[in-house]
């Protein structure tokens, strides 16, 4: 589909039914993906869903139990073969960055060029230091970095062999919040301007949909959806990708003619793939986003329903609204208008974009 980046050249990863059990429990669940040249791309999901085992399989760090994994044009695992993680042109950056605290940042850097000589090796490392900006801080060791420096010195030591695929570990989980929002943009930068293809993994959507080309939505050790962040945001295949990524409300519907039938109004509705067979008439669950939804005072024989709780969200308020059914969503608004809680009001849809829709 058009979600997915082009296919004209061949993938330097591709993922073929992997699975991986440990005893009972299957970990990864028969995935599939092709990564492309100068691609990034992210699995996100909750803890347990899976994502960290299929980065170690294509480090090599695990065995998949079934399935074949490429690298390049080799069969790195399955097919009766397995090369380890030391053969593979892979290259990691760990969540805690594992920089050797006894060596200098160019020493650090330096560390992987194994094949290169003296003044090859002092080349690529000023480049690599150019590339992380970090040219004033060659000689000072780990302990004198701060945490954002440190992600340099670990991407600069993980790029400068020239790995195939980089693949990146929660890499920003030991940042502390701000530093996060920081070093997200930094770290794509450095990685397009390497042009280095890299697969990273995070529980954290929005970090996710910030830095990657694609996103690889993961439940219970399965690929739920792949595509660009906007696709899987805006489109999302499931219930579980519509909650994951955002704020989601589902209001009870039924499909009419193209369109959702809500206790809140009649709207336009986009048809998901996979949902095209589904009868005019069938019980739905539709997507509402705080942002698609405006609600406005009213007496209460008018009323949706009542405001039953207020959450301040930095330059918004979120209201939670309960509805006459029972059903209850949720609507962000900016200061202009603040409701108390119990007050009665009327909801609008004011999204410009039709809505999705799940079966019931
Ligand atoms: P988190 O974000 O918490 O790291 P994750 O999505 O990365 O979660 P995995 O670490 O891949 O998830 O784990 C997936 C499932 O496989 C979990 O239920 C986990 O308990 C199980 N698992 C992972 N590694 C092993 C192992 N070495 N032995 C047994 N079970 C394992």
């Amino acid at each position: 589909s058009d979600e997915e980046s082009s296919a004209a050249a061949d993938p330097v990863l591709s993922l073929s039914d992997v699975t991986k059990a440990f005893g009972p429990e299957t970990a990864v669940d028969d995935v599939s993906l092709d990564v492309h040249s100068g691609e990034l791309l992210t699995f996100l999901g909750p803890s347990g869903c899976g994502k960290t085992t299929t980065l170690r399989t294509i480090a090599g760090l695990e065995e998949p139990t079934e399935g074949e994994i490429t690298l390049g044009d080799e069969v790195v695992a399955g097919d009766g073969s397995f090369v380890p993680p030391e053969r593979r042109d892979v290259g990691i950056v760990f969540q805690n960055f594992a920089l050797f605290p006894h060596l200098t940042v160019r020493e650090n850097i330096a560390f992987g060029l194994t094949d290169a000589d003296a003044d090859e090796s002092e080349a690529r490392v000023d480049e690599l230091l150019e590339l992380v900006e970090m040219v004033d801080h060659g000689e000072k060791t780990p302990d004198q970095l701060s945490g954002g420096q440190k992600q340099r010195v670990a991407l600069a030591r993980s790029l400068a062999p020239e790995p195939e695929v980089l693949l990146l570990d929660e890499p920003f989980s030991n940042l502390d919040v701000r530093l996060r929002v920081e070093m997200r943009e930094e770290v794509r930068r450095i990685l397009k301007k390497a042009g280095v293809t890299a697969v990273s993994v995070t529980h954290d959507q929005e970090e996710a949909l910030s830095i990657s080309d694609r996103v690889a939505v993961m439940n219970d050790g399965q690929i739920e959806q792949v595509g660009r962040p906007e696709s899987v945001f805006e489109r999302p295949e499931s219930k579980f990708v519509a909650s994951f990524l955002g704020r989601a409300s589902f209001l009870e519907g039924e499909l009419r003619d193209g369109k959702v039938k809500t206790g809140i109004g009649r709207f336009d509705a986009v048809t998901l793939e996979g949902y095209d067979t589904v009868y005019d008439g069938a019980p739905v669950d539709v997507l509402v986003r705080p942002d698609d939804l405006r609600a406005t005072p009213a007496a209460s024989e008018l009323a949706d329903g009542v405001v039953t709780s207020r959450q301040y969200v930095g330059p918004s308020f979120v209201y939670r609204v309960e509805l006459d059914s029972g059903e209850a969503v949720h609507c962000l608004h900016n200061h202009v208008e603040e409701f108390d809680l119990d007050e009665p009001v009327t909801l609008e849809l004011t999204a410009d974009h039709p809505l999705a829709w799940y079966p019931r």
